[in-house]
């Protein structure tokens, strides 16, 4: 076997077993690695009591995937899975940073977590040695004093272990969000990087783990044609260096201006509006902090992540640029128009390990709420949350990481939280928010049919609002899910696809695992089979909510209702139109008219034994022929 390890780490926390589980070749041609092999696990390890399991319940497992192309391909990522406390479903959230490189570099190309220790722990891992290492004193701690005690320790841990002079160890830690179980909660790496969507840094609290710590000494697996993938690798990073100039200028800050201006794309005030011409935001106003401007992943020439600082308050501010989802999230979506205050939401996310994402949406739709006077001061513990107020917004992230107060409501995620005020107000609350399936929509609206997301791309997504992997036809479109899963499943950065030749990645991953995975093979084959078992482990959903096929793959009301400003003034997702296209969607994927794999789909792609369960388990309601 080429380009993998061939070896999983298997980690019981509930009777503190470790087990190396080797790993079927064929099943990795079929599934590739990351967000593939994710769902492939899930469904063969719990898909037959997905519906009972609670994400947060010791059943659950987390997955710590690589792909083939993590280490060769340029932009490393990890993936994180299991059932999300989110959506019920399955959602592979990547993140950057060496973890992943290190890992197969530790002789494996993944982990599998399963249990719940009985107290706080962290699992370290160096080559072959596997520890699970007590972590009360760094329970309740934030971001930077996590991240650094447990450097200290790896490094420490690396010595006495006669391991060489090695360098710190790749971290993924939560924060106290995570440990509280807040369903907004991020796996993070680094200081500023967060693997957000799904919200699997609650289900490393679930399980009383606080961190993952690993070095690896040995080489990168074996590939199957080392002259080729030299080759290709300087090949791909020639054309990322060339083709991604203004990326690695600006990053995906740049789009704080263009998305808001240009396109009339960016939320702001819970999306009821999409256009500014707050100048104020532009990028250039941001450069001003950065103190690091051309910062990459492994191996990556594209350098786009920039780093900003500043002092505010004796205390010391960092965060990421922050990235364009971020600059809209923390900040147009909540009336916060001035890049010094969008940097400090931004850095106290980071602080206390939630998703910037799903959080600036949640505060957004707080925001609305308290507008239209629907949730009062009172109801907020005193907070006054008007459009702009720094204060008010940052303490109500810190009421959320901490579940007090009404944070406690909110820490549930934007679904469920409104589901629960809707019963406390008695009124439908559900119409405010701008969400898929209980995860927030990315930072790009669909209105002003000016930006890369349509109609059908987070109401037919099986990720829900994630913007990295949006519904979209054609099915091989560079933007689409099918394509996304490629980079999901390999395991590495999506950004670089916008910059080789399209047939690169295609002779990339034979080069690597000598295998004859087509551009063909890929959108007809490999990609379906995936997203079929990802589609349906959606809709089993469970055990607190399940989305009703049809019914749920819909867009937030308002995106329906008009823009109010801005060139794209007027414009709205056509009802219509969106039903004509998300039928055409079910249709080119091989799924039902409501939108559910149908058995000659799925004994097509070879999942006969889901099928088989679908029929016994469930009677048959997730088939064509009861649906
Ligand atoms: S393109 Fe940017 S986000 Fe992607 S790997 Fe490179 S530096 Fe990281």
């Amino acid at each position: 076997m080429y380009g993998y390890t061939g070896k999983l780490l298997e980690v019981d926390l509930s009777n503190k077993k470790i087990n190396e589980i080797k790993i079927d070749e064929e099943i990795l041609k079929q599934y590739i690695g990351g967000r593939g092999l994710a769902v492939k696990i899930l469904w063969d390890r719990i898909g037959i009591k997905w519906d009972s399991i609670n994400p947060f319940s010791p059943e659950n497992i987390l997955l710590i995937l690589t792909g083939p192309l993590t280490g060769f391909f340029p932009g490393g990522r990890i993936c994180i899975s299991g059932k999300s406390p989110q959506s019920n479903g399955v959602v592979g959230s990547t993140v950057g940073g060496e973890f992943g490189i290190e890992l197969k570099c530790a002789g494996y190309d993944g982990i599998i977590i399963s249990g719940k220790a009985e107290t706080p722990c962290y699992i370290f891992i160096s080559d072959s040695y596997v520890e699970i290492k007590r972590a009360s004193h760094i329970w309740g701690k934030g971001g930077k004093e996590t991240l650094k005690t447990l450097l200290n320790e790896g490094r420490m841990m690396l010595q006495k272990n006669k391991l060489g002079k090695w360098r710190e160890p790749a971290v993924l830690y939560i924060g106290p969000a995570g440990e509280r179980k807040v369903r907004l909660a991020a796996v993070m790496s680094k200081l500023t990087h967060a693997a957000g969507y799904g919200g699997y840094g609650a289900v490393m609290g679930s399980k009383n783990l606080k961190a993952i710590l690993v070095k690896g000494t040995g080489p990168l697996p074996e590939v199957f044609n080392i002259e080729e993938v030299n080759k290709l690798i300087k090949c791909a990073c020639k054309e990322c260096y060339e083709n991604q100039a203004l990326f690695r200028q600006w990053g995906t800050g740049y789009g704080g201006y263009y998305f808001g201006n240009v396109t009339s794309s960016e939320p702001i005030k819970n999306w009821q509006e999409e256009w500014h011409e707050e100048k104020s935001y532009s990028v250039t106003q941001f450069e001003r902090f950065w103190v690091k401007r051309y910062w990459g992943d492994f191996g990556c020439p594209t350098t786009c992540l920039k780093i900003s600082t500043f002092k505010m308050n004796s205390e010391n501010i960092v965060s990421d640029n922050p990235d364009y989802e971020l600059q809209a999230y923390l900040g147009t979506n909540l009336g916060i128009f001035n890049p010094v205050e969008n940097i400090y939401l931004s850095s106290l996310i980071d602080e206390l390990g939630l998703c910037g994402i799903n959080t600036g949406n949640i505060l957004g739709f707080v925001g609305e709420l308290y507008e239209k006077g629907i949730l009062t001061k009172e109801d907020l513990d005193g907070v006054e949350l008007t459009w702009g107020n720094l204060n008010a917004f940052a303490l109500l992230i810190k009421k959320i990481a901490y579940r007090e107060d009404i944070g406690d409501i909110l820490a549930e995620g934007i679904y469920r939280a409104a589901l629960k005020l809707s019963e406390i107000k008695k009124k439908d609350l559900l119409k405010y928010t701008v969400q898929s399936k209980a995860i927030a929509i990315g930072a790009h609206g669909v209105r002003s049919g000016l930006d890369y997301t349509d109609k059908i791309s987070y109401a037919c997504s099986t990720q829900g609002g994630d913007h990295t992997s949006v519904a979209k036809l054609p099915l091989d479109h560079p933007n689409s899910e099918l394509t996304v899963l490629f980079y999901d499943s390999g395991v590495v950065c999506w950004f670089n696809d916008w910059a080789i030749q399209k047939d690169l990645k295609w002779k990339f991953i034979k080069a690597v695992t000598g295998w004859d995975i087509t551009e063909k093979k890929w959108y007809e084959e490999l990609a379906p089979r995936i997203l079929s078992i990802q589609r349906i482990l959606l809709l089993i959903g469970g055990p607190d909510i399940k989305w009703i096929p049809l019914k749920d793959d819909e867009n937030p009301q308002r995106f329906y209702e008009p823009l109010p400003s801005g060139p794209a003034k007027g414009r709205y997702v056509d009802r219509k139109k969106f039903e004509e296209e998300r039928k055409e969607y079910y249709k080119a994927l091989g799924w039902s008219e409501k939108g559910i794999p149908t058995s000659e789909t799925l004994m097509k792609l070879g999942l006969n034994d889901v099928v088989q369960f679908l029929k016994q388990k469930i009677n048959g309601f997730y088939l064509d022929s009861t649906s």
